[in-house]
C-alpha cells in the first residue's frame, strides 16, 4: 500500500497576514494583476490589504474586477489579454471560487495562446503566471488546488481545467474577510467544503494524508453547524471554518471529487443553484447510498467527520439548506445522463450507475 500526497502551496494564515507577510510577494515580479469580482473584495477589505502590501513593497499593480459568479470562457480570455497588455508578472486573486478559478486560467492564457476549442484539452504547455490566492469565503478550497472550474457553454456544464501549473504559490487566509458574508453564502460555501471533505474520503484516490486532513476539516465544520445556522459565528469560528475549507481543498487537490459534484454541476448550470447548495442538496442521500452498499465504509467516514451516523449528516444538511428546489422527471433523466459519464463518477469508491444517480436526484429533489 503506497501513499503519495503533494501540496506545493505555501499557506499563511491569521488576521492581518497579508500586511505582516507582504515581503513574501516580492519574488514574483514588478507588476501584479489583481483579480476580483465587482464589489466584494472592495467591501471586505482584502483589496485594500493587498494594494497596501504591494505599495509597501514598491510593486506596481492594476485591477481586473470583471469576474462574475461561475466564470465563463469569454471572461478568462478577456482577463488573460488584460494580464498580457498590462505586463503582469504575477496575479493575485481575491474572492470566492469564481475570481480564484478565473485568475488561474488567466495565468495560463497570459503565457500561451490557447485556442478556445482547446481550452479544456489538458494541453497547457509548461508555464503560467504565478498566482497568489486570497479566499474570502470558506468553501471552495481553490487557494490550494490545481483546478479551475469554468462554465463551458458548448458542453452545457461546468468543466474542470486541471494542471499543476496553476497551483497557487501562496494562500493568505484572513478570517476577517468572511465576517460580512451573507448568511446564505456562508452556509452554501461551508457546505461545499464539507462535501469536499466527505467526497475526498470516498474517493479511490484517498490516502492516509488526505483522510487525516478530511477528518479535521469535517469535524470543524460539523461542530460549527449549529452556530452557522443561527448566524452567530465567533471570530474563532470564522477562522476555523476558513482553515477547514483550505484543509478540504488540500484533500480534493489529491483525491478529486465524486458523483456529488458531477450531479451538482447540472443544478448550477441549468437551475442557477449555487455550487455549495447544489452539493449539499445531494450529499445526504448520497451518503445513504454509500451506507446501503458499504455500511462499514459509511460508518468509518461518519465517525471521521465527527458524526454519530449518516442520519445526523442528513438532518444537519436539511436544517441548513431548507426546502430543496424541485426537479421534473425530464430534468432528472437529462442531468443523470450527463453526470454518469463524468470522470468524477469513476473516482468514487462505490460504483454508481445512471439509475442510481437518478434515484439520488429523485429522492433529494422531488419531495413535497
Ligand atoms: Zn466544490
Amino acid at each position: 500500500m503506497y501513499n503519495n500526497y503533494f501540496m506545493p502551496t505555501r499557506i499563511i494564515s491569521g488576521s492581518g497576514c497579508i500586511g505582516a507577510f507582504a515581503a513574501e510577494l516580492m519574488p514574483f515580479g514588478k507588476t501584479a494583476m489583481l483579480v476580483t469580482g465587482a464589489a466584494s473584495a472592495k467591501k471586505n477589505g482584502s483589496l485594500d490589504d493587498i494594494t497596501a502590501a504591494l505599495k509597501k513593497n514598491g510593486q506596481n499593480f492594476f485591477i481586473y474586477d470583471k469576474v462574475k459568479s461561475n466564470p465563463t470562457v469569454p471572461c478568462v480570455y478577456d482577463g488573460g489579454a488584460a494580464a498580457k497588455r498590462g505586463g503582469a508578472d504575477f496575479i493575485i486573486a481575491a474572492g470566492g471560487g469564481s475570481p480564484m478559478d478565473a485568475a488561474k486560467v488567466m495565468a495560463l492564457l497570459a503565457c500561451r495562446d490557447i485556442p478556445e476549442s482547446e481550452l479544456f484539452s489538458g494541453n497547457y504547455g509548461n508555464r503560467a503566471l504565478p498566482v497568489i490566492a486570497v479566499p474570502t469565503t470558506a468553501g471552495t478550497g481553490s487557494e490550494v488546488t490545481q483546478y479551475a472550474i469554468i462554465t463551458n457553454d458548448n458542453a452545457e456544464t461546468k468543466t474542470i481545467i486541471a494542471t499543476p501549473l496553476i497551483f497557487p504559490k501562496i494562500a493568505f487566509l484572513d478570517e476577517k474577510y468572511l465576517t460580512g458574508l451573507s448568511h446564505d453564502t456562508m452556509i452554501n460555501t461551508v457546505i461545499d467544503a464539507l462535501s469536499h471533505a466527505i467526497e475526498g474520503m470516498l474517493s479511490v484516490r484517498a490516502g492516509v494524508v488526505s483522510d487525516t486532513l478530511a477528518s479535521s476539516a469535517a469535524k470543524i465544520i460539523i461542530s460549527s453547524c449549529g452556530d452557522l445556522e443561527k448566524g452567530s459565528l465567533t471570530k474563532e469560528q470564522y477562522a476555523g471554518l476558513l482553515y477547514a475549507s483550505t484543509l478540504a481543498g488540500m484533500v480534493i487537490s489529491n483525491t478529486g471529487t465524486t458523483v456529488v459534484h458531477a450531479m451538482g454541476y447540472s443544478l448550477t448550470y441549468y437551475k442557477d443553484i449555487s455550487h455549495g447548495r447544489a452539493n449539499g442538496l445531494l450529499l445526504g442521500r448520497y451518503i445513504e447510498y454509500v451506507r446501503d452498499k458499504a455500511p462499514a465504509l459509511c460508518a468509518r467516514v461518519c465517525a471521521a467527520a465527527g458524526l454519530k451516523d449518516e442520519k445526523e449528516l442528513k438532518i444537519k444538511l436539511a436544517s441548513l439548506l431548507g426546502k430543496p428546489e424541485q426537479l421534473t422527471d425530464a430534468e432528472i433523466s437529462h442531468y443523470s445522463e450527463k453526470a454518469a459519464v463524468t470522470a468524477n463518477v469513476k473516482n468514487g469508491i462505490i460504483p454508481i450507475s445512471q439509475s442510481g444517480i437518478e434515484t439520488i436526484f429523485r429522492d433529494s429533489m422531488t419531495q413535497t
